[in-house]
């Protein structure tokens, strides 16, 4: 690659070309976990479709590395490469939503924070994660799990179509009705198959939702597990509950006492109105009334960026996930020894719930492939000083071993760091692995992108 090159490609796009000599190069390499420390060769902040296409053609060209970057916030740092092109595809961000149809179109750098504000005004909502800084991008592409799974499911189930530039620069739709194989696996299989520039998703009316956590003293971490494991497989979907082990954050809303203590609790979010949604709590409140509660009435965007002031980017982060069947109450032990244990502030245990909705379509109508799980955990180990990062990976690790063997196999692929193996992500696309790697064949033949939880192009005559 010459310099003239790279001169050439800088012309040719509308957004720029960051380059390891530029001032802003050292703040632009950085992705949301500050573990990751890669040095791309170029970083292309693509303004539009056509930068897309020409990045794709040069990294063609030169034979260099691709990594796709939505919103910078995958832990195993998938958004950025070594020595390679960053295709940056942030400044392609808007939000159109058709207040009539219900459908909301979305460009490919866009956050769920800028879905969450457009969407809010018309009274809508898409289903997605719980961090607004989160990127549209990788979270689709990867399923998406988040407040409202229980009521309207996945992100995947809501994706109506997507705009694509394959592999080989080429410009294509993707729905239903077009493309359909690639439009299959775009809803699960990750960032393999092409970069999307643009996202189109059903919208639900969704605006004012009652939600918030309640929290327990550790001591009653046992009871309120086992009362949860029957509680939320036969919930009205209306109602999500995440399960929870934290650190209370010393910061308002939580009462000075509980600052910095450990405790467990349950994140709630009810689109019913709050008379039903407490109707549905009662018994639970009954049963261990929590030691503090912020169970109210609020607007959805309120919810979707609680916790973003903890969940700041530059923080190191290390997680390890699983899809859980059933919670034993061997499991149960573990969980509270282990969970007992955090070592920071920041660092958690989520169970999240992926049934309800999420149960609607069948193992293979998308590339996610458990649909019969109850639950996606994930242990994350996270802390703001590199001096510690040794010490939350080496927890998060011991208490994935420890709860793994009480899994259901596979895990999902956005809660999984880079390199966990290609045995991992056999296991959480299962039957539905050989169906991707034939589609995998047929639109990105030579593995061109490959900074993701890859599924190898299949060629035939080769097992799958
Ligand atoms: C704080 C935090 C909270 C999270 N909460 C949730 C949650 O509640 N629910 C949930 O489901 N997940 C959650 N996640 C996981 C999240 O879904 C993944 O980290 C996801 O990869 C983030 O997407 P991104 O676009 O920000 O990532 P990036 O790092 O930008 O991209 C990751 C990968 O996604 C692919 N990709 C991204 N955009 C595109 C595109 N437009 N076209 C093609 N490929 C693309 C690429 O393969 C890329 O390598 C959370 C992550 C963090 C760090």
């Amino acid at each position: 690659m010459q310099l003239e090159d790279v001169t050439e490609f800088k012309v040719q796009l509308r957004g720029s070309l960051i380059e390891p000599t530029d001032p802003e190069y050292e703040k632009e390499r950085k992705v949301y976990n500050a573990m990751i420390d890669r040095k791309p060769r170029l970083i292309a902040k693509c303004a539009d479709v056509a930068d897309v296409m020409t990045a794709i053609h040069f990294g063609r060209k030169h034979n260099l590395q691709v990594s796709i970057r939505g919103g910078g916030h995958n832990a195993g740092g998938l958004g950025v490469c070594d020595d390679g092109l960053v295709i940056d595809l942030a400044p392609i961000k808007y939000v159109h939503v058709d207040p009539a149809a219900q459908t909301v179109r979305v460009g490919g750098g866009s956050t769920w924070g800028d879905v969450d504000h457009a969407t809010h005004t018309f009274g809508l909502a898409v289903p997605s994660g719980i961090i607004s800084t989160t990127g549209v991008g990788g979270l689709t592409l990867g399923g998406g799990i988040g407040h409202l799974t229980r009521k309207y499911g996945l992100t995947i189930d809501n994706l109506l179509a997507a705009d694509v530039v394959l592999a080989d620069g080429r410009f294509v739709a993707a729905s239903a009705n077009e493309n359909a194989d690639l439009f299959w696996a775009i809803r699960g299989g990750g960032g393999n198959f092409g970069v999307v520039t643009s996202f189109l998703f059903q919208a639900h009316p969704v605006q004012m939702v009652c939600a918030g956590p309640m929290l327990w003293n550790l001591g009653q971490a046992s009871d309120l597990m086992k009362w949860y494991r029957e509680f939320i497989v036969q919930a009205p979907k209306e109602i999500n509950g995440f399960f929870a082990f934290l650190t209370v954050p010393p910061a308002p809303p939580f009462p000075e006492d509980l600052h910095f203590k450990k405790m467990c609790g349950i994140v709630w979010c009810s689109t019913d109105p709050l008379e039903r949604a407490n109707e549905i709590l009662e018994p639970l409140r009954a049963f261990r009334r929590p030691a503090f509660e912020f169970f109210a009435p609020m607007p959805f965007p309120m919810l979707q960026s609680m916790f973003d002031g903890l969940y700041t980017p530059g923080l190191q982060w290390y997680w390890k996930a699983d899809f859980v069947n059933e919670l034993s109450d061997e499991a149960i032990a573990l969980h509270i020894k282990h969970g007992s244990e955090l070592p920071s502030l920041h660092s958690t245990m989520h169970l999240y719930p992926v049934n309800g909705a999420a149960h609607k379509p069948k193992n293979d109508d998308t590339p996610w492939s458990y649909r019969d799980a109850t639950w996606s955990e994930v242990i994350v180990g996270v802390d703001p000083d590199p001096a510690n990062k040794d010490q939350i990976t080496a927890w998060a690790k011991s208490y994935w071993e420890a709860l793994h063997p009480y899994g259901a196999g596979g895990a999902y692929i956005n809660f999984m760091m880079e390199g966990e193996g290609e045995d991992r992500i056999r296991a959480t696309y299962r039957h539905n692995y050989k169906t991707l790697a034939r589609i995998k064949a047929k639109y990105d033949p030579d593995n061109f992108f490959c900074v993701n939880q890859n599924i190898r192009p299949h060629s035939n005559g080769k097992p799958l």
